[in-house]
């Protein structure tokens, strides 16, 4: 592998030689005549000028062409090929141009020379793009390059994990860090590779003020010019994150690769700062190709943002549905293992601890409901902050109303046990949620659901059909509806067998994939053309 590099880039220095030595032949004659004039006075001295710079042109774009030949796409190389030719043909209706000049005859050898590189270079260009189209005809299928910017199992990742799984043949994920996540993709079948990024830039967080993120400038090109590269391979680059969009979207440019861009956050107040809404507004606007937004909320927040309404598709996350839960002895073993009492009443709160998903609120609405107890599934994943909300959390829990009855069951990436011995599924986002899989979760395992009235939260539920919608942060009504749930078994069950019911028929995986691959392929065929996904879109609403 090393001394193919090597040998690429001698064979590069040579050429680059070899180049500029017929470049210096081919303008010799101009230049030693003295007949080049920098500021053309006379009519025949504007000719020779423009003479000259369209060989230069020619040369340095042949440069590049040859450049590009050692490995590159095709479709550059296929471009800058009819470059050359049109160049060459306008080298030669400039040779035709003066023989209006007094004292000035055509060179026939000169004409015809420029007639035959046109020629040359317009028919490569045509016939290399021929053959690329061959290679990635439509009906193959496009090879694609993932991009994640955590090695953590967070839901934008689980939802990249179904996906890249599914096509696990034809494709590849870079993750910037290393992780639970790389070791869940590689046991899936997917190739994966860690770029890491600096530890400045890592320290840049989706609320970033413009100081810091100056700071990791260098770090961040680095990534880009390395995943550039590696997306030389590939038909499409598949950013999975906001800092996967920031630092791929160049990245898929310089490589000639078309983007599709899946937007896990509501683009607001609150989950970004100013500054970096409007670098990933910009980075999507600039370089996605299709937007895949995870609800109708997250959409609506990328186009007030300035997002392009026309590149953006909703496709929810999609869920595999289990055939097998758990036995009622499993149930009781878990139950007993996290040292809760047979009889006590369960709620279940999923999902990572920070301050906007709200798990205070449920703590604070539990202190109303002395015989519940309340199970913590996950951690603290991403930053420093979230960690002390962590610590927080333990402290908030050691009050003597709720001693002994909070118990933080730490991330498991076994949650179905979890869901199963449940009583009542929370969630409580103190923001709007994008999304919410832990929600569809727990319609999948058939409890009572209680969320926030809030985003892609209150798209899922339908409110006292399939679950139960409160206000986001009112610890009081949390604890009313909890109670409500608590002493009314019927109205639990018959909102538990809805949602099931919605679930299955709205969040199939399967379903879910193939949405997600129509945009792919479309954006794989459409290559660099914009708004690609409006067909698609009609065509999702059709299915719908
Ligand atoms: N999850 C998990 N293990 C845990 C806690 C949570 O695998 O210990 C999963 C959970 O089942 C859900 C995802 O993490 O699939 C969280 O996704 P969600 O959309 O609720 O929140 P996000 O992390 O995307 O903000």
């Amino acid at each position: 592998m090393a001394a193919m590099i090597m040998m690429k880039r001698n064979a590069r220095i040579a050429l680059m030689v070899l180049l500029t030595a017929g470049l210096w032949l081919a303008l010799k004659p101009t230049i030693g005549n003295r007949r080049l004039t920098f500021l053309p006075v006379r009519w025949s001295e504007y000719v020779d000028f423009m003479d000259f710079w369209f060989n230069l042109g020619a040369f340095g774009l042949l440069g590049i062409t040859a450049w590009l030949a050692f490995g590159t796409k095709e479709k550059i190389l296929s471009r800058a090929f009819v470059m050359v030719g049109i160049i060459t043909l306008l080298n030669v209706l400039l040779e035709l141009v003066q023989t209006s000049i007094p004292g000035r005859a055509v060179d026939m050898a000169d004409l015809w020379a420029g007639l035959l590189g046109c020629v040359i270079g317009i028919a490569s260009g045509l016939v290399s793009q021929r053959l690329m189209n061959g290679r990635h005809p439509n009906n193959a299928v496009p090879q694609v390059l993932f991009l994640d910017q955590t090695g953590r199992l967070g839901g934008a990742e689980l939802m990249l994990l179904d996906i890249a799984s599914a096509r696990a043949a034809d494709s590849e994920v870079i993750l910037f860090h290393d992780g639970e996540f790389r070791a869940a993709l590689e046991s899936a079948g997917v190739k994966t590779r860690v770029f890491r990024l600096g530890d400045e830039a890592s320290a840049v967080d989706r609320q970033a003020g413009l100081s810091r993120a100056l700071r990791c400038v260098p770090g961040l090109v680095d990534l880009m010019l390395r995943i550039a590269r590696a997306a030389r391979s590939f038909d499409v680059v598949y950013a999975n994150t906001a800092k996967a969009l920031i630092i791929g979207g160049p990245a898929a440019k310089l490589a000639g690769c078309p983007l599709v861009f899946h937007l896990h956050d509501i683009v607001a107040d609150g989950h970004f700062s100013a500054l970096n809404r409007r670098l990933l507004i910009f980075c999507a606007n600039t370089f996605a190709n299709a937007v895949i937004a995870n609800s109708e909320a997250t959409k609506a927040a990328f186009i007030s943002s300035g997002g392009r309404a026309e590149r953006c598709v909703v496709i929810p996350n999609g869920f595999l549905i289990p055939e097998v839960r758990s036995t009622a002895a499993d149930i009781e073993s878990r139950r007993s293992s996290l040292g809760i009492p047979p009889d006590a009443w369960i709620v279940l709160m999923a999902g990572r601890l920070a301050h906007w998903k709200g798990q205070h609120v449920l703590l604070e609405a539990l202190q109303a409901m002395p015989d519940a107890h309340a199970v913590l599934l996950g951690d603290a994943l991403f930053t420093d902050e979230d960690r002390e909300y962590a610590r927080r959390l333990h402290v908030q829990a050691a009050v003597p109303a709720l001693a002994g009855r909070v118990h933080f069951a730490g991330f498991q990436s076994e949650t179905l046990p979890f869901f199963d011995m449940a009583d009542v599924v929370v969630h409580a986002s103190v923001f709007p949620e994008p999304f919410g899989r832990v929600i569809v979760e727990g319609m999948l395992a058939c409890k009572p659901v209680i969320a926030s009235r809030a985003g892609g939260a209150a798209e899922i539920l339908q409110h006292e059909h399939t679950g139960l919608l409160v206000e986001p942060g009112n610890a009081r009504e949390l604890a009313d509806v909890m109670m409500r749930l608590k002493n009314d078994p019927k109205l639990a069950a018959d909102l538990a067998q809805n949602a099931q019911r919605t679930a299955h028929d709205t969040y199939a995986l399967h379903a879910v994939q193939a949405k997600i691959e129509a945009v792919i392929r479309e954006t794989a065929c459409c290559e660099n053309e914009q708004a690609p996904v409006a067909e698609t879109t009609a065509q999702i609403r059709q299915a719908a």
